[in-house]
């Protein structure tokens, strides 16, 4: 089945993934920017990362015949230090027009400090400004629900945005339902240690349907698995779930999300099959 990989950080994977992702049916994969697993010690650090995930990583991708975009931002981890992270704030504007971007992306919380919320919300007023689509990072493990709720009233407190332009990750069994009922998208993280099982992931599905909802592998430099979505798509075949079913949460919704920004020039290869 193809599906398209909604979080997935490229950076970090070899390019023998890339071929693994091609070969088990991924024809895009969407990258949102994150902490690298240490603090970068300069905004220029972070420009030469957007310029990666810009010029490189398409490249690498469409080697494979799968289309790469990214997500820009500073990451809720590093905007702790605000100055920095204002500074990383100024440049995204140069990569915001960029073929591949998205929009701003993963924002959100970390600790739930108050600089995180601070720098989150000038980032959400950034992407209202240019009119982006928003990918938000919500906390780990026990400051989940309490950053989870934290970000759904500031962005409630913004009037000019609207909740189908954004997308609520790494949600749970104790966060989905919120998000969902004000309009959001949400986008649930298979992970082999922590966040979420592919079983959990289905059990979520049956609970609340398939509107607004997507999986996503977040392969990234940690215990990942970048073709993690083939396990979802596998456990919902074993419980009987049509292709359809099947299909609409690992293609058409992000497709339908993506869709909303100007820049997704996306060829579906079904168009070509049918
Ligand atoms: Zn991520």
């Amino acid at each position: 089945m193809y599906y398209i990989d909604p979080h997935n950080h490229m950076v970090s994977r070899v390019t023998d993934d890339y071929e693994r992702l091609a070969r088990a049916g991924c024809v895009a994969v969407s990258e949102p920017a994150f902490w690298a697993g240490f603090d970068r010690g300069s905004a220029e650090s972070f420009r030469d990362y957007f310029r990666h995930l810009t010029e490189f990583e398409p490249k690498r991708a469409a080697q494979y015949g799968i289309k790469h975009y990214c997500w820009v931002c500073i990451n809720a981890k590093e905007a702790e230090n605000v100055s920095l992270a204002r500074e990383v704030i100024a440049i995204l504007p140069e990569f915001l027009d960029r073929p591949n971007c998205l929009g701003v992306g993963e924002i959100g919380l970390n600790k739930n400090t108050r600089n995180e919320a601070i720098i989150f919300l000038e980032q959400v007023d950034l992407a209202a400004r240019h009119n982006e689509l928003i990918l938000v990072h919500t906390p780990h493990l026990e400051d989940k629900y309490q950053g989870t709720r934290m970000i759904l009233d500031m962005l409630r407190g913004d009037s000019r945005i609207r909740p189908e332009k954004v997308l609520i990750d790494h949600v749970e069994e104790h966060t989905i339902r919120y998000a969902l009922e004000e309009g959001y998208w949400v986008g649930m993280t298979l992970y082999p240690v922590t966040k979420c099982t592919p079983q959990r992931a289905a059990d979520m599905v049956e609970m609340y349907g398939t509107e607004r909802i997507m999986v996503n592998s977040a392969g990234d430099w940690g215990p990942s698995n970048p073709l993690a979505v083939t396990d979802f798509i596998h456990e919902m075949r074993m419980r009987g779930h049509s292709e359809e079913t099947i299909r609409k949460i690992v293609y058409e919704n992000p497709l339908a999300f993506f869709s909303q920004c100007p820049r997704w020039q996306f060829e579906s290869p079904l168009a070509a099959t049918a």
